[in-house]
């Protein structure tokens, strides 16, 4: 079973590394960030944040705000990596 969520949005790709999630301790600093700057992408499951919605929904509703990776690493994590193309 892979360690990992992945999931495109319209031009980036999120990785969350569930191996380095330190869930609860950041007290889901990505999930609520998702709700603050992002789209309701993220959610809760089994003490893990995971995708809220199918994952061909997550690529149209995902405005790639960056927030879930940024407020990860605010929070003492280093479980999210969004892959931008330059
Ligand atoms: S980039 Fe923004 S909208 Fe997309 S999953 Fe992360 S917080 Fe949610
Ligand atoms: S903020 Fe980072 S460490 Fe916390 S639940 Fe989200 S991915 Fe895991």
């Amino acid at each position: 079973m892979s360690n990992s969520l992945v999931f495109k949005t319209r031009t980036c790709e999120i990785i969350i590394d569930y191996s380095k999630c330190i869930a609860p301790n950041c007290k889901f600093a990505c999930v609520k960030a998702d709700r603050l700057y992002g789209r309701n992408v993220l959610k809760i499951f089994n003490s893990k944040p995971a995708l809220a919605v199918a994952p061909e929904k997550a690529s149209k509703l995902c405005n790639e705000c960056l927030a879930c990776e940024i407020h990860c690493k605010w929070s003492g994590g280093e479980a999210i990596k969004i892959n931008v193309p330059l």
